[in-house]
């Protein structure tokens, strides 16, 4: 309760004020073993990571100390054979972390679980909550057209099973699995629910989003909904966002999500351009993935706190709320503030 009235106080203040970032989000590499229908991350030619020399000079940076919650991401973050050592310099160095999420696509049983097991042994004992965010869009061949991997929905589903196991040595690591509605699994969006609810993880429904840099997926046909597939998917939202069951930031999201896919405008309050601090693999600090190439400056020029304060940040959040932000459909965060307000008007509504 603490922590969320802090955040709360946090999601005001940095309103005004240009506060320290309390996130922390590391892309660590740009390396995929998938070959996703929707991302191009995979064709890359990756030349320029981010050594472990770099994390260590970067988390000694006590402009970091407000950090608490870290999201670690790529690319496949489980490609770093240093993911554990980066995790345990990061949580040394900044004792306010409270929950570090690692996002995988589970592809390969044999990467994913061992990195997860020497993460894990990293955070024993060290009050942190490590959620591990598996992407299951489809549970039969659909996926495998999705990923572009033979078999994909096996291989994930049995690095779930194997990290299900896992929880009974780790019990701070939670599961948290994501289902990108996108045409192709648009008729499988209730069998992954009723997998989900068996299941008994926690899950989010998110929707495929377009970005010229990062995904690199403006032209890929297969990932545009025709009016039939929105009307679907808006179902669907809607469905979500009035089940009392769910978390109420997830169901504003899904709320949201059908509205914008009916033509409307982002009401989040998405905090990303006020809260996180966002690492490329190569060292530039970008406002999020959604907006890239636009980048604040690079840690390798110059330094953290000049980067967050300058005017070109200061520029480029400005074009970024006027440009991409009303548009943008991504997940990537939901204000406490605008959460609040959803509920107090659904409360009223069933009042
Ligand atoms: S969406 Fe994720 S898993 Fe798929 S290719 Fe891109 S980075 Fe890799
Ligand atoms: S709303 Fe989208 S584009 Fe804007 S900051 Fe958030 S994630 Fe980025």
């Amino acid at each position: 309760m603490i922590q969320i009235i802090q955040d709360g106080f946090n999601d005001i203040f940095s309103r005004f004020f240009r506060l320290r970032p309390i996130r922390l989000v590391l892309y660590i590499t740009h390396r995929c073993n998938s070959r996703c229908i929707m991302c191009s991350i995979w064709k890359e030619k990756v030349e320029k990571e981010l050594f472990f020399d770099d994390y260590k000079m970067l988390f000694s940076n006590d402009f970091l100390k407000r950090i608490r919650y870290v999201t670690i991401s790529g690319g496949e973050a489980c490609l770093r054979n240093d993911l554990a050592e980066i995790i345990g310099l990061l949580i040394k160095n900044n004792p306010k972390i409270k929950k570090i999420n690692l996002a995988t696509n589970a592809l390969n049983p044999n990467l994913t679980t061992p990195q997860i097991k020497k993460v894990g042994e990293v955070l024993k004992d060290k009050n942190i909550k490590f959620v591990i965010q598996i992407s299951v869009d489809a549970l039969d061949e659909t996926d495998d057209k999705i990923r572009g991997i033979s078999n994909a929905s096996s291989k994930i589903l049995l690095t779930i099973d194997q990290l299900k196991d896992m929880q009974k040595i780790y019990p701070f690591l939670k599961l948290s699995l994501v289902c990108l509605i996108q045409p192709l699994n648009i008729t499988k969006l209730d069998s992954m629910l009723n997998y989900f609810l068996k299941e008994n993880v926690d899950f989010l429904f998110t929707v495929v989003t377009y970005s010229k840099s990062y995904y690199e997926n403006l032209d890929t046909d297969a990932i545009r909904f025709n009016n039939t597939q929105r009307g679907i998917a808006i179902k669907f939202l809607e469905k979500l966002s009035l089940n009392n069951s769910y978390n109420i930031g997830k169901r504003f999201l899904y709320y949201e999500l059908a509205e914008m896919l009916k033509g409307k405008k982002q009401k989040r309050g998405c905090p990303m351009l006020r809260e996180n601090l966002a690492l490329e693999s190569d060292g530039r600090v970008i406002p999020c993935i959604n907006t890239e190439p636009l980048f604040y400056g690079n840690i390798k020029d110059n330094s953290l706190s000049r980067i967050w304060r300058n005017r070109k940040t200061r520029d480029t959040i400005f074009q970024i709320r006027k440009e991409f932000c009303p548009n943008c459909m991504s997940a990537c965060g939901i204000s406490i503030l605008n959460v609040s307000w959803f509920w107090l008007k659904s409360f009223l509504k069933d009042f």
